[in-house]
């Protein structure tokens, strides 16, 4: 009976541990790992070959690398850092190129091409009969087949997984955290506000890889077996099944997911009578897996234990329920607030430059889409301290040449210069540190994302903003978050959406999202300010507003290009104006020069 008892105990750290991993890898960051089972049989592997002595110590029957008899925990640690380097040359996969569906497609092949490698080639690994004798942690001090040291063990796999718990909720709960958060829900607009996506991945698989390896490192010590097959690929499936049924994004929910799906189903296996032909069981336990998650994906997708709502907001907002004006017209209307005067941006520094001196040009700009140029030779001199307008018509290439000049596309031709700088082949996440911002046509806000947290996240230079600010803590952090949140608020305060700081940005009506993305710009702290039809589905009142809120800025060293349709605005708001039509510039000038010019009216002014 203790036994038993000791195994539930040592799967249940060890699953436990694992779907942690998964679940800050994959849950928290959106890095998609088809291949995470891999990192815990590495780690297992590593657990083994360093506690183990020498390969003729036990008669030689087997083979393996390394053989050295070390004590523990050494072999354990060994675990852990072989599974987060094993990371590294699969980040290299997931890096720039293989993005997103491609990467763990690409992270499933490898796996399956690993196991084939062990499974067949003896030399490495012992082939298919892995490894045996492994010896237990401290055997030699305390007899591993008594009760004392199998309960024992038991604990340690416990405090273990809660020891990973406590550090990944440190983790998750700081501003790397958040960043990595909004990393999962659109890493083209994490991209485009400074954050190093590469880096970000690299770091989560690493992690993820290391605490796997810790995971397989404390099983293979407790059942003193290393067997290829059990680390097949499809056994990443169960652990994805128990993050995704425990909850996405919620540590708690992963070790609710440990213990329901890889345990509870080892656990219940082993009460069901073996009927039919040997391996119907395993097989309908697959059948069962792969119904949970289809079902859970499709009825509940939070999961179990959804991700918990943060709450930062410390303003004398009333925290009674919100209510959203109903459907229609008046829909994007937010209450709309007489927006006091700005400044809105703490500091910029290009604010003592000349204005009218040119901050950002194109030169001969263009970009292919399969052979079709949808940018077609821009040149375009952007000056400093102007609300610069962009109109044409749909298809005239406007969101593509604010997207090259931001970094989100590499043109296919031309140059472009920021500040006297060639920045044609800069990552859009440098030059958003480097002051030069955009937002996006579409819908492009954190959905899981609270309204402050959106602002909050923008933020440049954030100290808890890297692994290292999160592991040291709130102690360290914490002063600057509260500067940072409080100038969320003040903008909040600023746009009328104070009421909404803690609600997820996603629900939010479409014209207030549209308030929420240029805040969110504007916390970035640009000194130029690239906009894409902010004021689309914004109430006419409201956008007019917002328009005086751009000047203002302006006048305060701000240079903004903005894209709009509405004609009204670029006649109060923009000067000059660019009219583009079929990827070419068209024409430059005030909105009355150009309603003076037949083909500039014939293009776009009419019609
Ligand atoms: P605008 O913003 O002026 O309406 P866009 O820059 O969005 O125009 O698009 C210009 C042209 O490029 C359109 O014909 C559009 O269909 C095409 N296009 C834009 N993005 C892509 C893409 N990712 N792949 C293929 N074609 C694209
Ligand atoms: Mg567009």
């Amino acid at each position: 009976m203790i036994y038993y008892l000791t195994t539930i105990l040592v799967y249940g750290g060890v699953d436990a541990i694992a779907c942690l991993g998964l679940s800050q890898q994959f849950g928290v960051a959106g890095v998609t790992n088809f291949g995470f089972i891999i990192f815990q049989a590495a780690g297992a592997y590593t657990a083994g070959v360093l506690s183990l002595p020498n390969q003729s110590a036990n008669g030689g029957f087997q083979s393996y690398v390394g053989g050295l008899g070390l004590p523990w925990p050494i072999p354990w640690i060994g675990a852990a850092i072989v599974g987060g380097l094993l990371a590294l040359p699969f980040a290299s996969l997931v890096g720039k190129r293989l993005r997103g569906d491609f990467a763990a497609i690409g992270l499933l092949v490898t796996a399956v091409m690993f196991n084939l490698l062990v499974t067949n080639y003896r030399p490495f690994l012992n082939g298919a009969a892995g490894l045996s004798l492994v010896p237990s942690p401290l055997g030699g001090v305390v007899d591993p087949l008594s009760g004392g040291y199998q309960f024992g063990y038991g604990i340690v796999a416990i405090v273990l997984a809660a020891l990973v718990y406590l550090f990944l909720r440190r983790v998750t709960n700081s501003p790397y955290g958040r960043t990595l958060r909004a990393m999962r829900d659109n890493d083209v607009v994490a991209d485009s506000l400074g954050k190093n996506l590469r880096s970000l991945r690299t770091s989560m698989l690493v992690l993820g890889g290391a605490i796997a390896g810790l995971s397989g490192g404390v099983l293979v010590g407790f059942i003193n077996l290393w067997d290829p097959q059990a680390w097949g690929y499809a056994e990443t499936i169960v652990l994805f099944a128990a993050v995704i049924i425990g909850g996405l994004g919620n540590h708690s929910g992963a070790v609710l997911g440990a213990i329901l799906v890889p345990l509870g189903f080892e656990e219940a296996s082993r009460y069901i009578p073996s009927i039919g032909p040997a391996g119907l069981i395993p097989a309908l336990q697959w059948v069962a897996i792969g119904l949970l998650i289809v079902l859970f994906l499709w009825f509940r997708p939070q999961g179990i234990l959804p991700e918990r709502r943060r709450k930062l907001a410390t303003a004398g907002v009333p925290a009674g329920p919100v209510v959203l004006p109903g459907a229609g017209a008046a829909d994007e209307l937010p209450d709309v607030p007489t927006l006091p005067p700005p400044p809105v941006v703490a500091r910029h520094p290009g604010a003592s430059a000349a204005r009218g001196e040119i901050v950002l040009e194109a030169h001969d700009l263009a970009r292919i889409f399969e052979g079709v140029r949808a940018v077609d030779g821009v040149t375009i001199a952007i000056q400093r301290g102007r609300l610069t307008g962009l109109i044409g018509p749909n298809g005239a290439g406007k969101s593509t040449t604010l997207a090259m000049l931001a970094g989100t596309l590499l043109p296919s031709e031309g140059r472009i210069l920021y500040a006297g700088e060639d920045i044609t082949g800069l990552p859009a996440y440098l030059r958003a540190r480097k002051g030069l911002v955009r937002t996006f046509q579409l819908a492009s806000e954190f959905k899981k994302l609270t309204v402050i947290e959106n602002l909050v996240s923008a933020v440049p230079g954030q100290q808890g903003d890297s692994f290292r600010g999160a592991v040291l803590g709130k102690r360290y952090w914490g002063a600057q978050e509260r500067q940072n949140v409080e100038r969320a608020e003040h903008m909040l305060e600023r746009f009328g959406l104070s009421a909404h700081a803690d609600r997820y940005a996603g629900d939010l009506s479409g014209g207030q999202r549209r308030l929420v993305e240029l805040m969110r710009s504007l916390m970035a702290e640009p000194q130029v300010l690239l906009l894409d039809e902010p004021m689309a589905g914004v109430h006419p009142r409201l956008a007019r507003q917002i328009g005086h809120q751009l000047l203002a800025l302006c006048a305060e060293g701000m240079t903004i290009v903005m894209v709009e349709h509405e004609l009204s605005i670029m006649d109060e708001f923009c000067d000059p104006v660019i009219v583009m039509a079929e990827g070419r510039v068209l024409a430059e000038g005030t909105m009355a020069e150009l309603r003076g010019r037949s083909e500039v009216v014939e293009a776009y002014l009419v019609g």
